[in-house]
């Protein structure tokens, strides 16, 4: 499961920062940031995370997912930001299209494709 697997990273890329980076207390929630090109499901990732949390340090813990736009940056005019979108009459989303707004050249996603963790909220220990 895709899901599955986008936990585990997060997971044991949290514990490599807590082990380098110990905190006085018990990690509440996970705030992490998912690209709208990422395609998962919130109820998939948040079970995975709870299965593969227990009994580790984090167990317990809730994730937090918000949503970020797609943002790309182009080789050829140097126009950086978001991506330019599409909404077609019918369609219930918007539809990133990923040429430059600007000179309409190929662009490179630099963020809005991945998960990333942004911050923790801590519960001290009394
Ligand atoms: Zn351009």
């Amino acid at each position: 499961m895709h899901e599955y697997s986008l936990a585990q990273a997060l997971l044991s890329g949290l514990q490599e920062h807590l082990r380098q980076h110990p905190i006085p207390g018990r990690v509440a929630k996970v705030h992490v940031r998912k690209g709208e090109l990422l395609s998962l499901s919130e109820w998939a990732l948040k079970e995975a995370w709870r299965i593969l949390t227990e009994g580790t340090e984090l167990s317990g813990s809730e994730l937090v997912l918000e949503s970020v736009p797609v943002r790309v940056r182009c080789p050829s005019c140097g126009y950086e930001g978001e991506a330019r979108y599409l909404t077609e009459e019918g369609w219930h989303i918007a539809v990133p299209v990923l040429s430059c707004p600007r000179c309409r050249g190929p662009v490179e996603i630099t963020e809005g494709r991945d998960l990333a963790i942004v911050g923790l909220s801590i519960e001290e220990r009394l």
